[in-house]
């Protein structure tokens, strides 16, 4: 919420005209649920309420988030609204609610995570082209997550608990994206987050992995994974600060990566289930620029920024929650995907 009288009303007519422009209907439930998970993460609640507001409401897809700035007309400052389609998030919610609940053993024998996930029946299937095809629609049925999956008995407790967990920090991850982006317009945050540095390495990252996108796209992606390691920074930031229980700062460290990591699969898998789903067709256009970069770049080079953020420990992999929340993901081959030959 912006601090000064003027901006907040130039914040409500922002958002206003972008509603109505977009034929944006209002989430409550939603929007509370995401505001009361931003409350358990006071760093990053103090972040939002320092630069920005969230607003939460169902649009039609693919603008599934976005930023809006402008500038105060009173005081000048930057005024921003975050705004997340409720659509994205309770379709994350669902798909990995699914996921979970494919999970027959998740337990620690030493440091060593056992791990078995059943492969998706039909009716399981059926779910998953249903809540892709509702996101695409943008329309989520009202009973979508009123039952949990991951409640069912078979799912061990542990993987409740980190699936349900990767599932908020996802969600949180990809409202500290769009705050990346306010803080965009903005220098002097760069050194709030002493960790951040600048953008040759983002420059290293595209040469070396696609050196023949042309520039537009090069400087849309550069955009792009910016704000995503911004957001990396932020809630790594936000996870180390409320873990103050863990008194060993390596510790600490290693668990906020672990979880953080869990949090980037859910948001990276849920992104790139539901873009294919959404711009299959237009990848294949002549001229298409595409506004971000795909998402196993994505996930990449957010695990290796999360790797570099905290200390690594050699017998515990960062991106292990990770890995086997999208290795889950990936036993759903669907029609859509085949159909578009999209992997
Ligand atoms: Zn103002
Ligand atoms: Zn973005």
């Amino acid at each position: 919420m912006h601090r000064k009288e003027c901006c907040r009303s130039c914040a409500g007519q922002l958002y206003d005209a972008f509603a109505a422009a977009n034929g944006v209907r209002p989430d409550a439930a939603f929007e509370e649920k995401l505001l009361a998970s931003i409350s358990r993460y006071p760093r990053l609640e103090e972040y939002l309420e320092q630069w920005t507001e969230v607003r939460v409401g169902l649009m039609p897809p693919p603008n599934s988030a976005t930023i809006l700035k402008t500038s105060c007309p009173i005081c000048e400052a930057l005024v921003s609204v975050i705004f997340v389609g409720s659509p994205l998030l309770r379709a994350a919610e669902s798909l990995f609610d699914l996921f979970g609940s494919l999970v027959t053993r998740w337990e620690y024998v030493g440091s060593q995570l056992m791990f078995e996930a059943r492969k998706p029946d039909e009716g399981e299937m059926q779910r998953f082209e249903a809540i892709v095809s509702e996101y695409t629609h943008g329309e989520i049925a009202s009973d979508s997550f009123s039952t949990p999956r991951m409640s069912a008995p078979s799912v061990p407790q542990n993987a409740r608990d980190v699936v349900a967990r990767s599932i908020e920090l996802g969600q949180l991850w990809i409202v500290a994206h769009e705050l990346s982006h306010a803080l965009q317009s903005s220098v002097a945050i760069y050194t709030d987050l002493g960790s951040w540095r600048d953008r040759g390495w983002i420059e290293d990252i595209l040469n070396y992995e696609f050196p023949g996108v042309g520039e537009d796209t090069r400087a849309n992606w550069a955009i792009e994974l910016d704000a995503d390691v911004k957001a990396t920074d932020i809630m790594f930031d936000a996870l180390f600060d409320r873990m103050k229980t863990i008194e060993n700062h390596t510790m600490r460290g290693e668990t906020a990566a672990g979880m953080l990591c869990g949090g980037l699969a859910v948001a990276m898998e849920a992104i790139y289930r539901l873009e294919v789903a959404v711009i299959g067709e237009e990848v294949r256009h002549e001229g298409y620029v595409p506004e971000h970069p795909p998402s196993h770049l994505r996930w990449k080079s957010n695990v290796e920024r999360t790797g570099f953020l905290s200390r690594p420990r050699k017998d515990v992999d960062l991106a292990c929650f990770g890995s086997i929340l999208g290795g889950i993901s990936q036993r759903f081959r669907t029609r859509h995907q085949e159909e578009r030959k999209l992997y």
